[in-house]
């Protein structure tokens, strides 16, 4: 099951996969933490295994230390954003927020745990585009997108890392690998829920 955990202003949405491990993808803005916090008790989430970012972007990760702090769990990151989390440097784009990036402590990178994610479900398609690093998720007949393509768009390509060849080939795959896997649900990292109509959309853009 994935509970989609809205994001207020400009935070990302959150999405908490509940499975043999709870894992949160993308805690989003350290700013709405409190309001990330309710919506987990809201729904009896006692405890969070992992939290996985798709991007080291502000708005998708500077809430990463605090549920870190809180639940006592590892980041897991793309190996190539590892050290941009970690310096908070102009990668993760916090200038535009107008904030520096708290990191987590833990950050693991995912090829060292990749292979341990398919016991639990999830299969991660690596998606360059919106930064070098970007990640979609498939769970079940889910595919968590982040901001490389949303239910009615595609992610930006002009900030540091970010390639709109490497976009297009990526939202192209990930709409080949959705029609195989009979992919019903398009969780982005903004705004609503999508279908596979979204790789309509995309190519509007793109
Ligand atoms: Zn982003």
């Amino acid at each position: 099951m994935i509970l989609k955990l809205n994001g207020y202003g400009y935070s990302s949405n959150s999405y908490l996969i509940v499975g043999k491990k709870n894992m949160l993808v993308d805690p989003g803005a350290s700013g709405t933490f409190n309001i990330l916090m309710e919506e987990l008790e809201r729904n009896k989430i006692k405890n969070i295994d992992l939290i996985i970012n798709t991007h080291c972007h502000y708005d998708h990760s500077s809430a990463d230390y605090l549920v870190e702090e809180y639940f006592n769990c590892p980041t897991l990151i793309e190996d190539k954003e590892v050290k941009h989390l970690k310096n908070g440097d102009e990668v993760t784009v916090s200038a535009l927020f107008g904030a520096k990036l708290n990191p987590p402590k833990e950050i693991i990178s995912l090829s060292e745990i990749e292979e341990e994610l398919k016991d639990y479900g999830l299969e991660v398609i690596r998606t360059p585009g919106h930064t070098y690093g970007s990640i979609s998720i498939i769970y079940e007949n889910n595919l968590i997108t982040g901001d490389t393509i949303f239910a009615y768009g595609v992610g930006r390509w002009d900030l540091p890392t970010g390639n709109v060849i490497e976009l297009r080939n990526s939202i192209n795959m990930l709409e080949r690998i959705a029609n195989e896997r009979n992919v019903d649900r398009l969780y982005p990292g903004h705004g609503d829920i999508g279908d596979r109509m979204a790789f309509s959309y995309a190519k509007l853009f793109i």
